[in-house]
């Protein structure tokens, strides 16, 4: 079978590999179908990625159809579309653990970026990873509910619920899927960006307001959203040092900041502010429990995957999608390699 394999960096081959067996009674071998190009895996090909290992099978969102199942599977059967849920934690008692939050666990791995992921033609993993469809679903799209349920817990985190009004810092694919799921709930949403194209996308996709901060004066659009009251929950999906700061600046007393940098730069804040409005700040990452949640709402119509997806390329042309994802960031949503 065909995979995507970065042996060190700025290499990119589409080796051939053994396909993968069920070893395990709760093996699941998934054909897959599809899989979404993110910001990590650029990170792995460039040499940035402080957390991967090579040589290294890429790839962390992906989906496909289930091609076999070990003896002791019950939740999944032959033909079934599913999202993989790319994590693993193998400690079974943390204080995270105890309090239910595994997905920040110290023992917390990722394919992908830990360990081998989902950009080949098959892949095994545990069927607790496996999340299902009740029925078929475009299988070019299979390979992005993972980015929605990093927005699914955006929301959770902030507990964003209908009547809320949000600004979500940036409409690249996070600042899209958390804007699609808050407005899911019933929030309003104003989101920003720097490019029109990408606002258009975020407009058709349930923005209620769109700001280009090169143009566009966000403090009076927020003042005009929000009747001069301020605005309650804001989502740095830009993740910026000023964008963090921004947010607490322009939070409503006794508002909600989602942060969700994986940079390693300190931010100086404005920590009185934290302090005068009794903001909360919350940090999110991954997802616990999201991945049915988010099938639940795109079988419900009330999400439609399509919305980030801006390019589709054969798995053979990885390298170009890659490339292209570096050179033009600006023309492009997500992309995503179809199998
Ligand atoms: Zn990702």
């Amino acid at each position: 079978m065909k995979a995507v394999i970065i042996p060190q960096p700025h290499v990119l081959e589409i080796a051939d590999l053994p396909k993968p067996v069920i070893k395990a009674d709760d093996d699941v071998l998934i054909r897959v179908t599809s899989a979404g190009i993110c910001g990590s895996d650029i990170g792995i090909y460039r040499g940035t990625n402080s957390l991967a290992t090579y040589p290294r099978l890429i790839g962390h969102e992906f989906g496909g159809i289930v091609e076999a199942v070990g003896a002791g599977v019950s939740s999944c059967k032959v033909g079934d579309h599913v999202a993989v849920d790319p994590t693993t934690v193998s400690a079974t008692d943390s204080y995270a653990i105890r309090v239910g939050r595994y997905n920040v666990d110290r023992s917390l791995r990722v394919m992908g970026v830990h360990r081998d992921g989902g950009f080949a033609e098959y892949v095994s993993v545990p069927a607790a990873n496996v999340h299902r469809f009740t029925g078929p679903f475009d299988p070019a799209l299979l390979g992005v509910v993972e980015p929605y349920t990093i927005g699914w817990q955006i929301c959770e985190r902030s507990g964003i619920a209908a009547g809320d009004r949000v600004l979500i810092l940036g409409a690249g694919p996070i600042g899209s899927c958390a804007m699609q799921i808050a407005r899911s709930r019933g929030a309003r949403v104003i989101i920003t960006d720097i490019l029109d194209r990408r606002l258009e996308r975020a407009a058709a996709a349930g923005a209620e307001v769109t700001v280009n901060t090169q143009t566009d004066d966000l403090d009076e659009a927020i003042a005009a959203f929000t009747d001069d009251e301020g605005i309650e929950v804001i989502v740095d999906s830009v993740c910026r040092p000023e964008t963090l700061r921004q947010a607490v600046l322009t939070a409503a007393p006794a508002g909600r900041v989602v942060c969700l940098t994986t940079a390693a730069d300190e931010v100086a804040l404005p920590a009185a502010e934290i302090t005068k409005k009794e903001l909360t700040i919350y940090g999110s990452r991954l997802t616990r429990g999201g991945f049915p949640r988010v099938i639940a709402e795109i079988e419900a119509g009330r999400i439609d995957p399509s919305r980030i997806v801006s390019h589709h390329f054969p798995l053979e042309q990885a390298e170009t999608a890659i490339r292209q994802l570096i050179e033009n960031p600006a023309d492009m949503l997500k992309v995503v390699l179809d199998f």
